[in-house]
């Protein structure tokens, strides 16, 4: 007993030690940072994925947790009534796809609560758009659009604008994300975990983990943002985290309770924060309080740090407290360090020797399709929107909100979350398109007013499988088609519409009532199967009729207008009653030369093989060849048994499998196209064609059903062989934007280890990709985001679709392997899609580039109607524009958005094209008259924000920030002006955006 006592006496002795009393214990929670000491600012969070293993809303009400125990609603619940317990607690929340679905059900009281810890710092959001967008399979346009719409609603209901760009989770970061999405929206800093293995060795050996990140070769040192790439993940130090059924370690005070352990959390505490510092400039750390979906019971993580900040701060070695990114931030800007500079971007990233997150570049490439699809579909759709009055497109601003999501357009979610999404886009699309049929035909009516009832429009959103109703129905009773194509481009596209049709006997005229030239090509077999498996699939419609032909016509249609195209049945016969039919040409010489125009192709007789590529005119003359080839996935090796994967590309080490060495040629002719159509194999065909008045070749391929019959996954690559001397080099976009400069087997910030010479030379591509050598410019532009590569000197290659019977163990637990079924019968899914192909001379290539890029990405958006034509006419202005008449916006700026806006106000966003020195006559100011842009129109009032349109942009503050060996030197970018308002002329420098909020 003696002995007992006197153990308890011991014991109580600490007890005054460390603890006030018993009982209750007032922590000190308050506490901000301090000078002389290691401050380790604890940043509580919790990465709530927008549709992952579950899908968005499984997730936010918590259902299917058998996959995975993840309630949205339990952590935005919990969290409120943790902070509401101490002043002295935060959080920062990201999504605003789960909090504005959580915000929604709030009573007035919690919503009071809520903003009173949003105004006193307590919750803070960050990020704020609506999701965590990808940046690598993510089109500027779209990160712009998802980020816009959740800053757009925190000002609306909190007034305040998100600082902290936090990126925590997306798998290697682009030089779009940090100059674009980052400084342009006014972000000081951005936060992130995922670098490659490699350089994040190197940069805590150099605490050259934070850096300053000059993501644009144009704006430089004006547009950059402080970046903090995270020493492990962005989970708490180990045995930090308190998730409430998590194997935790809690902080135990109670003295009366047993395993009390106060000096000892301390003690683990002082010396995790220790390492961190031994990595990290200032003395200023940050520890990520949180996990994937956590804060469930959000009190078990505070009661936690609440004892933890509380005793750590009475035992005096290091310093602790509540913090948020921003906090964090002006505490790195206040020590007046100087910080090592980082240009470009963070790609491809790898998370070990033969983990080279580049797989997922390609994932899905026909849900990626779809979303860039709807994305170009959308802002032309907001055009008309605007034209006409009304807030019709809204209904797709969430799904395509969430698609922008790292695990969406990724192409890493389960199956079924990548199924909802699609659902959630189709849905979204039809009730757009609904909207945009009856739009149509109040935007072209000639009394400038909706007419009632309203000329039934049609869009066909599967054309590219030759599906669509309106265009095959016979054209009967005196009625004609009648195509309306609305250009969403600011300046006049002229470009070929192809529809399918069932009758030979038809005319095509313009609007003023001239015949137009028209082709018809017939439809070959490849395009009916995929049609009739897809349609069945998709709408659940069978089509046992197939159309005969394309009916190919060139449009040509006024910046943001229309322009009208009647085809009808020819009445007489005779060549000009009806359209060329396509003739198919065989050919008994070595060599087969296609193209109607002065860029022409040719082929190998033989092996049919492409052979050369040359331009009549630019006198650009290129031999060139094209294969499709496929790398087998790696299942793993008794070395490393990392296997290929949705996120990860490991090629099983042999040389790719050429798909045929040898392939038939048809070859069909025309006055305005020649295709020549090549079946490489049962699974992989492809027409290619050149137009008349195109200097480019337009390849479509057809890959699938990949066979895995033999056990081995595919990634399925085309291949472009130049004879050119290329020196390692080649040049891929930046999310649509930037070209950035690419060596093989190199990184500017450190001396890589080469250990996946393919894979980890693999850059996502979402506008195209090019090599020069001192003659000539390759160029290649895709109609999705891909991985592409150049493997060898003179090459292209870019993987179009991949097939993967093994999981690559990064969480999502399913192989890639998509099918598609039709009545249950199920088989590999195959991918139909586009890549442009231009050759030119040494420095005349980004023309080509930048207005065709903008062309595949916003192409004419077409309505179809059956009508008589006279009366068409005595109703409907058969072209217009909403601009003044002959005016045009330069070859160098692109409307990216016109949208209503919920408070009556109009958001434009201009963007200039060309980076700087990339053209001579276009890296150049441009100016856009506004008033002769608007035409009719009349602006009242014009105010320029940032790029989210949050902010004025006269109020952006920018912090500068000191660069160690800083040596920016040249010209300083070229910016345009503030615009008057009286003139309002607009002037954008290169790689220019600019926002406007305005009124009319
Ligand atoms: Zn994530």
């Amino acid at each position: 007993m003696a002995a007992a006592a006197s153990v308890l006496a011991l014991l109580l002795l600490a007890a005054a030690a460390a603890r006030e009393a018993d009982g209750y214990v007032a922590y000190n929670t308050s506490a901000g940072t301090v000078a002389g000491l290691l401050n380790v600012h604890l940043v509580p969070h919790s990465h709530d994925d927008v549709g992952w293993l579950k899908t968005v809303d499984q997730y936010f009400v918590g259902s299917n947790n058998s996959i995975q125990g993840a309630c949205v609603m339990n952590t935005l619940d919990s969290v409120v009534d943790a902070l509401a317990r101490d002043p002295g607690r935060k959080f920062v929340v990201a999504e605003q796809a789960f909090f504005q679905r959580w915000w929604v059900e709030k009573s007035p009281s919690i919503q009071a609560i809520v903003h009173d810890l949003v105004d006193s710092g307590q919750l803070e959001f960050i990020n704020g758009g609506w999701c965590m967008h990808d940046e690598a399979a993510t089109h500027y346009i779209d990160m712009i659009d998802q980020t816009t719409l959740g800053h757009r609603v925190i000002k609306q209901q909190f007034n305040k604008t998100p600082r902290a760009g936090w990126q925590i989770d997306p798998f290697g970061h682009s030089a779009v994300q940090s100059y674009l999405l980052g400084a342009e929206l006014g972000f000081d800093s951005v936060h992130f975990a995922r670098i490659d293995y490699q350089d994040r060795a190197m940069r805590k050996q150099d605490k050259g983990l934070e850096v300053i990140w000059r993501g644009s070769r144009t704006f430089g040192s004006s547009s950059q943002i402080f970046t903090n790439a995270f020493p492990v993940h962005y989970s708490p130090p180990n045995g930090f985290g308190f998730e409430v059924l998590d194997d935790i370690s809690p902080v135990q005070d109670d003295l009366l309770l047993f395993d009390y352990n106060v000096e000892q959390r301390v003690n683990d505490f002082v010396s995790a924060a220790i390492a961190q510092a031994n990595v990290t400039r200032t003395n200023h750390i940050m520890w990520t309080m949180g996990d994937d979906f956590n804060y469930q019971y959000a009190e078990s993580w505070f009661r936690n740090m609440d004892r933890l900040i509380h005793y750590v701060n009475k035992d005096g070695r290091v310093h602790a407290l509540y913090s948020t990114p921003s906090i964090y931030t002006d505490a790195k800007h206040a020590s007046n360090q100087s910080w090592p500079l980082k240009q470009d971007d963070y790609f491809p990233y790898a998370d070990s020797t033969n983990a080279y997150w580049t797989g997922y570049f390609t994932s899905r490439p026909t849900f990626k399709r779809y979303v860039r699809m709807l994305s170009g579909y959308y802002l032309a759709a907001r055009q008309i929107e605007f034209m006409v009055g009304g807030l019709f497109t809204s209904s797709l601003e969430d799904a395509m909100g969430i698609a922008q999501h790292h695990d969406a357009v990724s192409g890493t979610a389960k199956q079924h979350t990548t199924d909802d999404y699609s659902k959630r886009l189709a849905l979204g699309a039809s009730q757009v398109e609904k909207s945009v049929n009856i739009a149509l035909d109040c935007l072209i009516s000639s009394k400038g007013t909706c007419r009632s009832p309203a000329v039934k429009f049609s869009q066909c959103q599967l054309l590219n499988i030759s599906y669509c109703p309106s265009t095959e129905e016979q054209i009967s009773g005196g009625k004609s088609l009648v195509i309306v194509a609305y250009n969403p481009l600011g300046w006049e596209h002229s470009d070929y519409i192809r529809v399918p049709v069932n009758d030979i006997h038809l005319v095509v005229k313009n609007s003023d009532g001239s015949l137009v030239d028209s082709q018809l090509v017939e439809i070959d077999t490849v395009t009916d199967n995929l049609r009739k498996l897809y349609v069945k699939a998709y709408l659940g419609i069978n089509t046992d009729k197939p159309p005969k032909y394309w009916l190919v016509f060139q449009a040509s249609v006024p910046p943001m207008g229309w322009n009208t195209y009647f085809v009808s049945k020819s009445t007489g016969t005779g060549s000009n009653k009806m359209g060329y039919v396509s003739s198919i040409s065989s050919s008994n010489k070595d060599t087969v030369e296609v193209g109607p125009g002065p860029l022409k192709m040719t082929f190998s007789s033989a092996s049919g093989q492409l052979t050369r590529i040359f331009n009549s005119i630019s006198g650009v003359d290129l031999p060139i060849q094209q294969s499709f080839l496929w790398y087998g996935s790696s299942t793993g090796d008794v070395i490393d048994s990392q296997a290929s994967g949705a996120y990860i590309f490991r090629p099983d080490g042999a040389t790719p499998t050429a798909v045929s060495r040898s392939v038939p040629l048809k070859v069909i002719r025309g006055p305005l196209v020649d295709e020549v159509h090549q079946q490489f194999s049962s699974w992989i065909s492809q027409v290619t064609r050149l137009y008349k008045e195109k200097d480019h070749a337009e390849v479509e391929y057809t890959i699938g059903p990949i066979p895995v019959n033999d056990g081995i996954g595919k990634e399925v690559i085309t291949r472009l062989t130049a004879n050119m001397v290329t020196n390692g080099t080649f040049y891929t976009d930046s999310n649509g934007r930037d070209f950035l400069k690419r060596v093989r087997n190199y990184r500017e910030d450190w001396d890589l280890q080469v250990t996946q010479p393919v894979a980890g030379n693999y850059y996502p591509v979402n506008l195209g990709m090019y090599v020069a050598d001192g003659k000539y410019e390759l160029s290649v532009l895709v109609d999705r985001s891909v991985g592409a590569s150049s493997i060898q000197d003179g090459q292209i290659e870019i993987m179009l679709h991949r097939r993967i019977l093994h999981d690559d163990g990064r969480g999502v637990g399913e192989p890639l392997d998509e099918v598609v079924c039709v009545d249950n019968k199920c088989d590999g899914l195959t991918a139909r899609g586009t890549y442009y192909v231009n050759v030119n001379k040494l420095g005349h290539g980004a023309h080509w580039r930048r207005t065709t890029g903008q062309e595949v990405y916003s192409p004419f958006l077409l309505g179809f109607a059956h009508e008589d034509e006279r009366s068409w006419k005595s109703y409907s202005t058969g072209k217009g524009s909403m601009m003044d008449a002959k005016y045009t916006l330069p070859d160098n700026v692109a409307i990216i958005t016109l949208q209503n806006i919920d408070d009556g106000t109009v958001l434009l966003r201009l963007a200039h094209l060309f980076q700087a020195a990339e053209d001579p006559k276009n890296s150049v100011m441009a100016k856009v008259e506004l008033k002769k842009m608007f035409g009719k129109r009349t602006i009242k009032k014009l105010t320029e924000t940032n790029l989210s349109a949050n902010q004025k942009k006269s109020e952006m503050r920018k912090l500068n920030w000191r660069v160690v060996g800083d040596t920016e030197s040249g010209p300083a970018p070229i910016v345009g002006g503030p615009v008057d308002g009286q003139a309002f002329v607009v002037e954008l420098g290169p790689m220019e955006i600019r926002t406007f909020s305005l009124k009319f």
